[in-house]
């Protein structure tokens, strides 16, 4: 599948393109059709999946027909609203608005608490087509008639789960009753617990459930090993792991991307085929990387974290950690790409001395 297939407008098509993007997503797929039939949306998944374009690229092409240049507010009421339980969220949402709705005149900002109130009553004021906020500093500016809600035509709650642990159901409801009734509704939230349920049932009209894999759990059946290891010793470890234990799919990870190149290199004058995919190599080497690895050309792919992210390779026997990444969330991300779909992987780690506390933090 390719966006293309998704019938996106080229101005979507091209922003996806600047973002490196060569497919989309589980969630993408399944959520960019339905939100452009004006379906409303229950999506099971959490960050890491891609969901925040499946829902910004078809929501951005939904309002495109109003996208204008006039400065008059009156023609940039709030069409669309999204609200996230945190600030961090908020403006990571309003980035990815930003991002995949450059090449769009159509106007987005965002507001959320902790900060001075004046520069986004200015922001609102002058008008704004797609709203992402925070529940609380919302209905603040709501309540100093800031912002009207009247003709929203979209709302997404992201991580309704996490809004409602943070006590925003009340919020919530508040906010639901200042919108117009006819309206198209997205929720996603990772778990679908009683509560969630309920709020779907009062705020989604004939949903279309979608669901994907958790992709930042760690998978049940997955084997973690540690090499302790001299990082001099790493190159010669990794090439004697993959012969003797006959490693046919490897992705092997590293956290600069000027080192995977070189890694890939030397692998390769080990006499091992291997590949590299980060996000200094244009995008037709990073699909030349990726279908050799896939179709086994290629035994290692190379990879940093953020170039591993979107990218879709199913049941992978063997991931191996070259070096450890900073945060334990990316080392769930990692060994996300083993033990899929049922069958066992390998998780395995190279740890030098300096990786010592790395070490502790995943444990
Ligand atoms: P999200 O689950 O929305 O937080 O997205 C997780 C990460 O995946 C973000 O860094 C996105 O930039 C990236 N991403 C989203 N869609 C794709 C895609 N189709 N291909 C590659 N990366 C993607």
């Amino acid at each position: 599948m390719t966006f293309a297939e998704l019938n996106l407008i080229p101005e979507l098509q091209r922003a996806v393109a600047d973002e490196g993007y060569s497919e989309p997503t589980p969630i993408q797929s399944k959520a960019i059709p339905a939100v452009l039939e004006r379906r409303d949306i229950m999506g099971c998944a959490q960050t890491g999946t891609g969901k925040t374009a499946g829902f910004t690229l078809p929501m951005l092409q939904l309002l495109a027909p109003y996208a204008n240049t006039s400065p008059s507010p009156a023609r940039h009421p709030v069409r669309a609203l999204i609200l996230t339980p945190t600030r961090e969220l908020a403006a990571q949402v309003a980035d990815s608005v930003r991002g995949y709705g450059k090449h769009l005149k159509l106007r987005s900002t965002v507001v959320y608490g902790g900060i001075d109130m004046t520069p986004q009553t200015k922001a609102l004021r002058e008008g704004v087509d797609i709203l992402v906020a925070t529940p609380g500093r919302l209905l603040d500016h709501v309540q100093q008639k800031s912002v009207a809600l009247g003709q929203v035509e979209i709302l997404v709650l992201d991580e309704a789960d996490r809004m409602l642990d943070m006590g925003f159901l009340p919020d919530i409801r508040r906010i639901l009753a200042l919108l117009p009734a006819q309206r198209q509704s997205l929720l996603f939230s990772a778990t679908f617990s009683e509560d969630i349920k309920k709020l779907a049932n009062q705020m989604l009209r004939s949903p279309m459930m979608i669901e994907v894999a958790r992709r930042n759990a760690p998978a049940e059946l997955v084997d973690h090993q540690v090499y302790e290891t001299p990082v001099a010793h790493k190159r010669a470890l990794l090439a004697h792991l993959i012969r003797t234990r006959d490693m046919k799919q490897v992705l092997v990870f590293l956290r600069m991307k000027r080192d995977c190149n070189k890694l890939a290199r030397e692998l390769v004058r080990d006499g091992i085929n291997a590949t590299a995919i980060h996000s200094d190599r244009t995008q037709a080497e990073r699909e030349q990387a990726l279908s050799d690895f896939k179709e086994g050309r290629a035994t290692v792919l190379v990879a940093t974290d953020i170039a591993a992210r979107g990218i879709d390779i199913e049941e992978l026997p063997f991931v191996i950690n070259y070096e450890l990444p900073y945060t334990p969330e990316d080392y769930i991300h990692r060994i996300g790409r083993t033990g899929r779909a049922g069958l066992p992987g390998e998780a395995i780690s190279l740890v030098c001395e300096d990786e010592h506390r790395l070490l502790v933090e995943v444990e």
